[in-house]
């Protein structure tokens, strides 16, 4: 590991201060994705900015009936919540599918938004990755692609976004907040939160330098059934190959959302109008566009039916 600095934050707004003031700064809360990366040199931070003692760790009902995610929640503690269990089970679903008992006792929120791809070859660091070094190639296109992106894809990449919790927030319609270098508060739609990779595929988020996210903000509920199946390699502590989150109303109405199809989670509201017509009309227009390679065009088809199966299960 390459020798840093560290620091405490007193506020959310001096850690976004502080952060912005340097290059090589990063902030750490659970820290069970960036120390990974840091001892493989993945991830070479000069500075480290601890967040843990900001005060964000709790849940809190908001005016407009949902509630407010502080960024610091643990995973495991968001995922028992009385109040997300009873009105948000997508969400709650979505986080017991992740990593592993202990790795969700330390992560957090916001750090999970945040974590970077699983892609082997942005983990090898013989390999060239646009992600990990821009404009050195990616050793992805024409290698083992099992694993990575079908839709929304680009020359430059074609990894993933592992993030379950991120695929039932999309779907949920939440909305990070955040505070910049500046002080200034500012509140981004999931929608936009994380881009699609086109030619800067090491630009992952919508946040600016420095800012610090400090909440995730889930409107009031929707009711429905809610869903999430993620079809992975082993039963446990695996990424999806594909996830489906879905909230289905009584009437086949509904929000679908996919994980382990693109950089990004993967929503497409007019598909959903097709959602009373089942798994093969939603995935037709869903991943309207796909362009898999040989090695995982597998997906297409494993949507359609997953979608189907969710289907089934929200009808009882
Ligand atoms: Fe890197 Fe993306 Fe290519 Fe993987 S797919 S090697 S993360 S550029």
């Amino acid at each position: 590991m390459k020798p840093f600095t560290y620091e405490r934050a007193a506020t959310p707004a001096e850690a976004a201060a502080a952060a912005a003031r340097g290059t090589g700064t990063r902030f750490i809360a659970g820290g069970t994705n960036l120390l990974d990366l840091m001892k493989l040199q993945i991830e070479t931070p000069t500075h480290l900015i601890d967040v843990n003692g900001l005060a964000l760790d709790t849940i809190e009902p908001t005016e407009e009936g949902g509630l407010r995610i502080g960024a610091l929640v643990s995973n495991t503690d968001l995922a028992t919540d009385a109040r997300v269990r009873r009105d948000y089970g997508l969400l709650a679903r979505a986080l017991l599918a992740g990593a592993s008992g202990q790795l969700r006792n330390k992560a957090t929120t916001a750090g999970n938004l945040l974590q970077r791809t699983r892609c082997p070859y942005f983990y090898d660091t013989n390999q060239p990755c646009n992600k990990r070094h821009p404009g050195s190639g990616c050793a992805a296109i024409g290698g083992v692609t099992r694993q990575l992106g079908i839709v929304g894809t680009s020359e430059a990449c074609i990894a993933t976004h592992p993030s379950d919790m991120a695929v039932a927030l999309r779907a949920l319609d939440a909305t990070v907040e955040t505070v910049r270098a500046d002080g200034a508060a500012r509140a981004i739609p999931m929608a936009d939160f994380h881009r699609l990779p086109g030619d800067t595929p090491h630009i992952e988020t919508a946040l600016e330098p420095g800012e610090l996210i400090t909440a995730v903000v889930l409107p009031k509920p929707l009711g429905g059934r809610h869903v999430y199946r993620k079809v992975r390699d082993r039963a446990s502590y695996a990424f999806a190959l594909i996830s489906v989150g879905a909230v289905i109303q009584p009437d086949g109405t509904g929000r679908v959302a996919l994980g382990g199809v693109a950089h990004k989670p993967w929503r497409v509201e007019e598909a959903e109008t097709a959602m009373p017509r089942g798994g093969r009309a939603v995935t037709e227009r869903l991943l309207a566009g796909a362009r898999p390679t040989r090695e995982n065009a597998f997906k297409i088809t494993l949507v359609e039916r997953t979608l189907d199966a969710v289907l089934a299960e929200a009808r009882g």
